[in-house]
């Protein structure tokens, strides 16, 4: 029981001066002492291990003429250690590698073509194009990505994007088949806040994150810590209810706001308004980038449509703030191409409806992180959370 205890406290502190020098950037071995309050030879052996593991490398004595000497500094290395992720889409795989400072090493899009044999799709997608890239670096993981709520005790997804039914038990199946290798299935939703609370340039970190693609999501972040809403089981604002009257959705609930922005929404939002064929003239196919790129451009179909797209959501939203206040709304997703003129309606509806105390305050942005930030955010999360060092993973799985 007491090796066990020590053990327990060794991957702690492993991970804790592991995730300072990360967020450093570099530190030396005296200022991680300070920080952890752990003692110098504590720190010292804890930082041998890491170094010894390859997580991390000294970088060398630093030396200044007048100071005497500096003490040398440590950083993560990062590309030596990389997380597998793929991020299961409607359309196509997103696959990638992700390093330990976060970034993007390897990427690639695979089009899934109408196939639905995912259990054999995704596995074969990881042995085949991502497994060769890994080479010679420690492999820490691999996690997958998808648009749907996540049964955690019953290893069910409850997808409103994905073809895939509850009774398919398709991540129990591709959990079989990437034995070893799969330790993490995530909601994307959740990976996209995680990367916004972790890597975006912000001044506040309490904000409603809301993630636009085919569906739609929300998580709110409190004091830089999400609401346990990782699974997606917590919220689910893509079937919060704009329309008591409205066509029925899946999900049991009628006008759901993923039924009416979401992506896979547009066309027959657009037929419904009998403006396909204006928006549409060379049968185009009708996506947040077509319509925003039209909008900004002063196209006047195309920017009704997108203030219509935009006071559904305001809508939304004044109402999740009246359960849930918070000043900063952040927009993710490919929801993002919807543009300027989008954003701008935003804010205008947000400030028409609602509690107007709440409303007048809240601020709308898209955030400032790039389409990959699904991926690192999966990625970073794995480590922060589960993650353990000098641990076999390879019999670790959580879905969450
Ligand atoms: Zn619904």
């Amino acid at each position: 029981m007491k090796i066990l205890n020590q053990q327990i406290m060794k991957n702690h502190n492993l991970k804790k001066i592991f995730s300072l020098i990360l967020r450093h950037g570099s530190i030396s071995r005296i200022e991680l002492a300070a920080l952890t309050e752990l003692s110098k030879t504590t720190i010292s052996s804890l930082v041998d291990s890491l170094i010894q593991g390859n997580f991390i490398m000294d970088t060398g004595e630093i030396t200044t003429g007048r100071q005497g000497r500096k003490p040398s500094l440590l950083r993560v290395n990062a590309e030596k250690n990389i997380v597998a992720v793929i991020n299961w889409r409607l359309e196509e795989l997103e696959l990638s590698l992700v390093d330990m400072n976060g970034q993007v090493i390897y990427y690639q899009q695979q089009e899934i073509g109408g196939q639905t044999d995912f259990a054999e799709l995704i596995p074969q997608a990881y042995y085949e194009v991502l497994e060769p890239q890994i080479g010679r670096r420690n492999f820490l993981g691999l996690c997958l990505i998808v648009p749907s709520m996540l049964d955690v005790s019953s290893y069910r997804m409850i997808s409103t994007v994905l073809p895939v039914r509850e009774e398919d038990d398709v991540l129990r199946q591709i959990h079989e088949k990437l034995k070893g290798k799969l330790t993490a299935v995530f909601n994307d939703t959740a990976c996209y806040a995680y990367a916004e609370n972790v890597f975006s340039q912000r001044e506040f970190d309490t904000f409603l994150f809301i993630n636009i693609n085919k569906g739609v999501g929300a998580v709110i972040v409190q004091d830089g810590t999400m609401i346990k809403g990782e699974a997606g089981m917590r919220s689910q604002l893509g079937h919060f209810s704009i329309d008591r009257y409205g066509s029925p959705c899946v999900c049991g609930n009628r006008g759901c706001l993923e039924n009416l922005i979401g992506e896979s929404a547009l066309l027959s939002r657009a037929e419904k308004l009998g403006i396909a064929k204006e928006l549409l003239p060379k049968n185009e196919k009708i996506s947040f980038e077509y319509l925003g790129k039209l909008a900004d451009g002063g196209d006047r179909t195309a920017m009704d449509f997108v203030s219509g797209l935009a006071a559904d959501l305001a809508f939304a939203i004044s109402n999740v703030l009246v359960i849930y206040n918070t000043d900063h709304i952040i927009i993710g997703g490919k929801g993002q191409r919807l543009g300027r003129y989008y954003l701008q309606q935003l804010e205008m509806h947000l400030k028409k409806q609602g509690f107007f105390i709440f409303v007048s305050r809240a601020g709308v942005r898209y955030t400032d992180l790039s389409d990959d930030a699904i991926m690192r955010g999966a990625a970073r999360y794995y480590i922060d959370k589960f993650y353990q060092f000098f641990e076999d993973m390879s019999g670790f799985f959580v879905i969450e």
